[in-house]
């Protein structure tokens, strides 16, 4: 058109700039700027939105706003432009306000404006603006757009207002993939994991396809589920679909079937992917780390720096918690000291814990202590914590006492501290102070995470709490604890009794502690899974001392190999030893 001098004119810009949205054009994008200058039609509202939105696309926010102050008349499409271009280059703030300042001008936003504020209001957690948004959406009868809507439902749901964002999901008439997703996600984003399996199962039976994000999402749900059967059907129906195993998928993947047990498995998604980040090495370290195989976890750390790939300050913390579940002691001390010599990096409060957790559970309690003492930072609870628990391990009763007041007062809100501070005051026989902490606990209304475990059996998780006698087949149950109650004192078991936490008489204590969870949970598991089937738990607190020593001798006197995963790690029984070595 140029070469043959035909002129073009404002009708012309704003379909040659939105065909420049691409960085290769942006050459194509100045000069077509520069004419427009030229031509006098920089005054054009349309060309001049054009512009803005083209700046925007190419990242350069600034130019895009310079623009936009210098625009002499404003409609809503450029009010709009504006909007979405900051949303585009992640200045959420900014959008924000002109979003504000555009209904404050009586302008009207667009439906793609709104679709690209919610998401800003998502991520900065602003629950008010969201709302506002959402009454917009309401006053203009937008019910039929499944993008705000969906929009909408992943801005509550980030907010924390999973209810609000269900009402929603139910509302919305024609659900898309998408839909789904931001559902799922949602609960998954808040912990709430079974209504999450309950809606993805939901969504294969009506037919959706999976995407990428929904897959992902989910398997960070089965990880922490540690639900093994849809896990590895979300592979099989990655594989039947012809999905790649992406980077995000994959890592998704080696989580989950570490965190269900299958280091090996794991270990073969990680092997097969055809690209590996940071993130994929961590996971797969991390994944050897809960496992205690300490070596594996350096060897990949290895690896991964031969080929290039850089750590970052979480591979840290994998590598680190590796060598404390491993009791590898000085090649923790090599790599931490290698964080700020080879690697440049800053110690953070998370690094210091994982140290102090390394050196606390091999016994230098208080070489744990000097390096708490020389933190160059303040030390949070976590780092307290972890010498707090080491205090507990190895019986240092004075500093222990320290390190719980630290704790307490940095998370007075945090109820499982209360209960390790309690015990350890029980194990050292002071019933008074650990009564005064539980009455601490009841008078701030703080309630103990219930202890619980769960097996897997024809396809059903059974759950057990502690002294849980609801199950229907309780009557089978409690016969066979009472056969391995037996059968334990035959083999000369006696309760380790410092884990129980109320001053009781020591027969009662005993019988307290035979109800545990995970006990009922191995009855169970005793029970149902034949000879040479491997019997596995998952308990969502830590395994208590006492049952720890009962799965070691029952794996012996049963011949029975099991998997426990508490909160911190896995043990495997065999033959009367655990993986763990007894650090855990
Ligand atoms: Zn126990
Ligand atoms: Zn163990």
């Amino acid at each position: 058109m140029l070469n043959s001098q035909t002129q073009p004119d404002e009708f012309t810009f704003p379909f040659i700039l939105k065909s420049c949205s691409s960085l290769t054009n942006k050459p194509i994008a100045l000069e077509s700027h520069s004419r427009l200058v030229r031509l006098g039609f920089q005054w054009d509202v349309y060309s001049s939105t054009a512009l803005i939105d083209v700046y925007a696309k190419l990242g350069c926010i600034d130019d895009a706003r310079k623009v936009f102050d210098k625009m002499s008349e404003r409609n809503a499409v450029c009010w709009n432009a504006m909007t979405a271009g900051y949303a585009y280059n992640g200045l959420d703030l900014e959008a924000i306000a002109i979003f504000r300042e555009m209904l404050e001008m009586d302008f009207e936003p667009g439906v793609s404006t709104m679709a690209a504020v919610l998401p800003a209001c998502a991520r900065l957690h602003a629950l008010d603006h969201g709302r506002c948004v959402h009454g917009l959406v309401v006053r203009r009868k937008l019910s039929y757009d499944s993008t705000v809507y969906n929009c909408l439902i992943d801005m509550y749901a980030k907010c924390g207002k999973l209810g609000m964002a269900r009402q929603l999901f139910d509302e919305i008439m024609e659900k898309t993939d998408v839909s789904w997703t931001c559902m799922i996600s949602g609960y998954v984003h808040c912990g709430m994991m079974d209504e999450a399996s309950i809606l993805f199962r939901e969504m294969q039976e009506l037919g959706f396809k999976h995407s990428y994000a929904t897959m992902a999402c989910m398997l960070d749900a089965c990880a922490e589920l540690a639900d093994l059967r849809l896990g590895s059907c979300i592979h099989g129906h990655a594989a039947k679909h012809g999905f790649d195993i992406d980077v995000i998928t994959g890592t998704a993947l080696i989580d989950m079937y570490a965190k269900c047990g299958f280091i090996e498995e794991a270990r073969r998604v990680f092997d097969e992917m055809p690209d590996r980040n940071v993130i994929t090495h961590n996971a797969m370290i991390f994944g050897y780390g809960i496992h205690g195989h300490g070596t594996e976890a350096l060897e990949t750390f290895k690896n991964m720096r031969e080929d290039g790939v850089k750590p970052n300050s979480s591979t840290f913390v994998s590598v680190l918690s590796a060598c404390s579940h491993a009791g590898l002691v000085n090649e923790g001390k090599q790599y931490f000291e290698s964080m700020v010599t080879l690697h440049g990096m800053t110690y953070e409060a998370k690094h210091y814990a994982c140290k102090v957790d390394m050196l606390g559970r091999a016994g230098f309690v208080r070489e744990a202590f000097e390096l708490i003492k020389g933190m160059p930072i303040e030390p949070d609870d976590v780092v307290w914590g972890a010498l707090l628990g080491a205090c507990r391990m190895h019986g240092h009763v004075k500093l222990g006492r320290m390190a719980a007041e630290r704790v307490l007062e940095l998370k007075p809100e945090e109820a499982g501290y209360y209960v390790l501070v309690a015990n350890m005051y029980a194990a050292e026989g002071k019933w008074g102070e650990s009564l005064r902490l539980r009455e601490m606990m009841r008078e701030r209304n703080m309630k103990k995470e219930a202890g619980c475990s769960s097996i897997e059996d024809g396809g059903l998780v059974h759950s057990f709490v502690v002294g849980d006698f609801r199950h229907p087949e309780w009557g089978e149950i409690h016969e066979k604890m009472g056969e391995m109650s037996e059968k334990l004192r035959c083999e000369g078991y006696v309760p380790d009794t410092s884990f129980v936490l109320h001053e009781v008489e020591e027969g009662v204590k005993g019988e307290r502690l035979s109800l545990h969870s995970e006990r009922i949970a191995l009855a169970y598991g005793l029970i149902k899974k034949g000879k040479g089937v491997l019997i596995r738990i998952t308990k969502n607190l830590r395994v208590c001392g006492d049952c720890h020593n009962v799965f070691k001798l029952v794996s012996k006197i049963y011949g029975r190999d099991i998997i426990v995963r508490d909160s911190n790690r896995f043990h495997r029984f065999e033959r009367g030893l655990c993986s763990c070595k007894d650090y855990w």
